[in-house]
């Protein structure tokens, strides 16, 4: 979560936001694009950044407070404007966007069905889990399906495997009423369009949005 004094942009949920380093003249010496997880309504920017080591995020790994990033943005087209039914798919710290969408759907209590599918590897690369299980109890038309792709461990009630196009259809029969946004690494996006076509998505109802 990085603090901003000053004025918060505003944004829609889904959106991203170039995050700068800086060098000592305020030019950027680094830029790269981060989904907001945070609601619009919040007095901050929060973001789930996966620490690959390479330029960004070796310098974002050693970062300290009080250090002055630029922002810039916001940017992109993946959004959420209130539809009613709503299937959000997420692979790894694609879950991002979706946060900053359940987060508002919660918070306007907005009447409808929104079923979150979240791809991740293990049980404890589940990011924002304690808050997911909240957002399911505060609002009952929400709905979150976590599969583990690594690792099946004992108790565990959520799914297991790939997400397919049958794991879909078990929790979401109605697919092709509802409107979808996919965000992960680009070989799920491809793998779940493929699916959802299999269950009759128009494809004028997706929002991709592919990186990692
Ligand atoms: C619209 C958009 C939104 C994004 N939102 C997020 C977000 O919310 N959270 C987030 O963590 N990232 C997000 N990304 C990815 C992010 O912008 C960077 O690409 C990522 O942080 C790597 O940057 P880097 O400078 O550290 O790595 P680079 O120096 O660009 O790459 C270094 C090496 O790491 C590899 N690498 C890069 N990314 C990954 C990865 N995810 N896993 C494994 N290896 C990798 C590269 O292939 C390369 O070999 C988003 C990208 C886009 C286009």
């Amino acid at each position: 979560m990085i603090p901003l004094e000053g004025v918060i942009p505003s944004y829609s949920p889904g959106q991203f936001m170039f995050l700068h380093f800086l060098d000592a003249q305020g030019a950027s010496v680094i830029r790269r694009p981060y989904s907001i997880a945070s609601s619009p309504n919040s007095p901050y920017l929060e973001f789930a950044i996966d620490m690959v080591g390479g330029q960004m995020t070796g310098r974002l790994a050693k970062v300290q407070a009080g250090e002055i990033l630029g922002i810039e943005g916001p940017a992109g087209h993946m959004v959420y404007r209130n539809e009613p039914h709503a299937a959000f798919v997420a692979g790894g710290t694609g879950i991002s966007p979706f946060m900053s969408m359940l987060r508002v759907i919660a918070e306007k209590n907005l009447q409808g069905r929104f079923v979150l599918f979240y791809s991740t590897r293990t049980k404890d690369h589940v990011l924002f889990s304690d808050e997911l299980d909240a957002l399911q109890k505060k609002h009952t038309g929400i709905k979150v399906v976590v599969t583990l792709t690594r690792e099946a461990p004992d108790g565990w009630r959520g799914e297991c495997g790939r997400l397919n196009h049958e794991m879909i259809a078990k929790h979401l029969p109605e697919a092709k009423d509802f409107d979808w946004w996919v965000c992960g690494p680009p070989g799920l996006v491809k793998a779940v369009r493929d699916c959802l076509s299999m269950l009759s998505v128009d494809p004028k109802r997706l929002r991709l949005e592919g990186w990692g």
